[in-house]
């Protein structure tokens, strides 16, 4: 298996796979009237359930290897936990890694952080999380204390010594930002790569799949704030549409790279050739 590489500038991009999981559709689609939901289900050849990629990005300054988001590891099954290997066919070890960017901590995305022991998957990164996440997730919250906060709360701790709070909009490192995009979670963010004049921009779960750019009223099933989601989903597909900016999209289609245009009176994910 080759690895998808690309550039943005004068930086290497390799899309690194953490395989897919296959998810009830409702739970990418869940405020959707059932009829439209359907019908856009049956546009895009899916059925009730969906297959859906981890797509995590490594981004090589030449002086630093950033990944960014970790897969859903051992949680998403046989067809899941693909990481290690990925990073194996560009060459790469867990060691080569030296800054972790977790976007937000659902488990699909945080999944690949620790090893089987419990311990960093990456011994020599720094792992960065926002405040506003770390905040929300290790908050007490009497009555809303489910499952995924404790799954949450458990790889948090463990990450604790090897975790930097950031701010939701900053320089994560030269020529890498962190974007506010909160909404599914408070301190989710997007991620823009500048180099050499071009650009790059990170999504995570502002879409999660190419029908969210034509619906972007459809939220997530347990989003945070689902209103605060569609207006991050809004103001970014405004940002991005028939910009030319390349988009990297944690969900979308595999390898992840797309672009964002407008079409017949709505947003539409257009996926795009390695060469930029
Ligand atoms: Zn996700």
């Amino acid at each position: 298996m080759h690895p998808f590489t690309f550039q943005v500038g004068v930086l290497n991009c390799f899309s690194i796979s953490d395989g897919q999981h296959t998810y009830p559709a409702r739970a990418f689609f869940a405020n959707a009237p059932a009829g439209e939901l359907a019908a856009a289900l049956s546009r895009h050849g899916l059925a009730a359930e969906m297959v859906t990629p981890f797509n995590c990005l490594l981004v090589d300054t030449g002086a630093q290897r950033l990944l960014i988001d970790t897969g859903i590891g051992r949680r998403g099954g046989p067809s899941a936990d693909k990481l290690r290997q990925s990073l194996a066919a560009a060459g790469l070890t867990p060691e080569n890694v030296d800054i972790v960017v977790l976007t937000h901590a659902h488990a699909d995305h945080i999944g690949g952080a620790l090893n089987t022991g419990g311990q960093p998957a990456f011994p020599n990164a720094r792992y960065l999380l926002t405040r506003a996440e770390w905040d929300f997730w290790t908050a007490e919250r009497p009555g809303v204390n489910d499952a995924r906060r404790k799954q949450a709360q458990t790889a948090l701790r463990l990450l604790e010594n090897r975790l930097y709070l950031i701010e939701s909009d900053g320089e994560i490192a030269p020529g890498v930002r962190a974007l506010p995009a909160p909404g599914h979670t408070p301190g989710n963010i997007a991620v823009e790569i500048v180099s050499a004049g071009s650009r790059l921009i990170y999504i995570p779960d502002v879409f999660a799949h190419p029908i969210h750019l034509e619906q972007p009223g459809w939220n997530i099933m347990g989003e945070d704030d689902p209103l605060l989601a569609i207006n991050t989903r809004r103001r970014l597909l405004e940002m991005l549409a028939d910009t030319d900016t390349p988009v990297f999209g944690y969900h979308m289609p595999p390898p992840g790279l797309g672009r964002v245009i407008w079409q017949e009176r709505a947003w539409a994910w257009q996926t795009v050739s390695p060469t930029m």
